[in-house]
């Protein structure tokens, strides 16, 4: 069967090589051109290409499911595959990977490139072409790809199809990212790490993070409230390299005697927690033929890192649904939407929760015992309480859904009444740290 994928992301180009091995004639429409020739890659439309991007133990599973070579040529192309204990003290049976977003997309591109039956054509995505009540491909600047079967790819910023959808769930999460990629020095150790990634800090205020990549290179980033305008001062090289300064955690890896800057500073845009599903707003499948996958179904708050970790586990559900019922989509879209709303949305409400209320505190508010704690709290629970960890520590993995954390909620929820507080990791506040940017117009 032909079939149109828009959109040569993660998803798109994960969906196009999985087909393509089903038998299927993929092509896959993306408006980026890809990387230039000097190797360069701007990316538009995909603001969050150069910041700092973590790769959950599930993208290696998805990777060794369906095209394990992706792996190989990871590893070749210097992404560090590193293996966890879980919550059972187990090492974990994927790997997470450590490499920059450019790097690890530039291989699944080259990737599907070179696979037989895998076209990647440039041109915008106008719309969806429809025959009878069916989908037929999509409308590429005004030119017709016609297809049997049509994935939506085209990620948070999709309008794609978007009357056929009951409109999304959520919106902006009301955080924000600034960043900025590092290389370490020839011979430079690595600084101090607390996670998987390298390191995360909540401060007063704000959160920090370091994430490691390939080759010696790592982000450094701050997260912090969207509407602290102050904070867009950090877009200037030297404000951003002072403020990370003052961060300890930060300093012992932006020193100049460790590292160097290699990109200019990455100011976030907008970040959401959303969710759509494929029905239309009578809860009924608007063109049969037509199915949506990826960040196109649910954004996440980037800060826990599981976005494309939740994409491609979508796509490996959509593709055994794809083969459990070949020649009615209509079957799979119901049924892809029931296994979203069960296994996708609680990741959005999860975020929901969570966000919403870390910003309360960032505004000075106190923890509320009052009602259920938000995710955040009960994992810094379980740091003091490591008995908490046995249902935590799947959870953080992501192999149980956020409401397992049921079951000890009411544990850490009565740690926190007792008085007790996570002690502040070292470092400025937001307001000490702000008082020391420049005052931009
Ligand atoms: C700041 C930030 C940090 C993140 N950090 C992490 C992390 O640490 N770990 C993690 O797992 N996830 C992270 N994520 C989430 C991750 O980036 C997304 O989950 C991932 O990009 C989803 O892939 P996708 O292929 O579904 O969509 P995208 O990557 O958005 O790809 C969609 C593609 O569709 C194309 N497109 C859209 N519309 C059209 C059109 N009309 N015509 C033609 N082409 C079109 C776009 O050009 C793009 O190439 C982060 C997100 C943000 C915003």
């Amino acid at each position: 069967m032909d079939v149109a994928v828009a959109g040569a992301g993660p998803t798109g180009l994960f969906m196009a090589v999985a087909l393509a091995r089903r038998g299927h004639r993929v092509t896959v429409v993306d408006r980026d051109a890809g990387p230039a020739p000097d190797g360069s890659w701007e990316r538009r439309g995909v603001m969050q290409f150069h910041h700092p991007h973590g790769f959950r133990p599930q993208v290696c599973q998805a990777l060794q499911a369906e095209m394990p070579e992706v792996l190989t040529a990871l590893d070749g192309a210097g992404a560090e595959r590193v293996v966890f204990r879980g919550g059972d003290g187990l090492p974990a049976p994927y790997a997470a990977l450590r490499c920059r977003r450019a790097l690890f997309e530039q291989v699944l591109r080259d990737f599907a490139r070179a696979e037989p039956g895998v076209t990647i054509a440039q041109g915008h995505v106008d719309d969806v072409l429809r025959e009878g009540d069916r989908a037929a491909g999509l409308r590429v600047d005004g030119r017709d790809v016609r297809a049997a079967l049509v994935i939506n790819a085209s990620g948070r910023a999709g309008r794609i199809a978007a009357g056929l959808r009951a409109p999304a769930e959520g919106g902006d999460c009301g955080l924000a990212y600034v960043s900025r990629q590092y290389e370490l020095l020839p011979g430079a150790e690595r600084g101090p790490m607390n996670a998987p990634v390298g390191i995360i800090q909540t401060l007063t205020g704000y959160l920090i993070a370091i994430f490691l990549h390939d080759r010696g290179t790592f982000s450094a980033l701050f997260i912090r409230p969207a509407d602290d305008r102050r904070f867009g001062a950090l877009r200037f090289p030297e404000v951003f390299q002072a403020a990370a300064l003052a961060v300890p955690a930060l300093a012992a890896w932006v020193s100049p005697d460790r590292s160097r800057p290699i990109t200019p500073v990455l100011p976030g845009g907008r970040l959401y927690n959303t969710y759509r599903g494929q029905l239309d707003a009578d809860g009924r499948v608007a063109l049969p033929g037509l199915l949506h996958v990826g960040d196109a179904v649910c954004t996440t708050n980037p800060s826990a890192g599981r976005g494309i970790a939740v994409s491609l586990r979508q796509a490996v559900s959509l593709l055994g649904l794809l083969d459990e019922h070949p020649g009615d989509p209509s079957a799979v879209a119901l049924a892809f939407d029931e296994w979203c709303l069960t296994t996708v949305r609680p990741w959005y409400e999860d975020h929901v929760y969570w966000d919403t209320d870390i910003l309360r505190r960032w505004a000075g508010g106190d923890v509320d015992v009052t009602r259920r704690l938000p995710s955040d709290l009960i994992m810094e629970a379980a740091e003091k309480d490591p008995s908490l960890l046995r249902v935590v520590g799947p959870y953080m993995a992501m192999e149980a859904l956020p409401s397992t954390l049921d079951e000890v909620e009411p544990q850490a929820r009565a740690l926190f009444a007792s008085g007790w507080r996570p002690a502040p990791h070292p470092g400025p506040t937001r307001d000490e740290l702000a008082a020391t940017f420049p005052a931009i117009p």
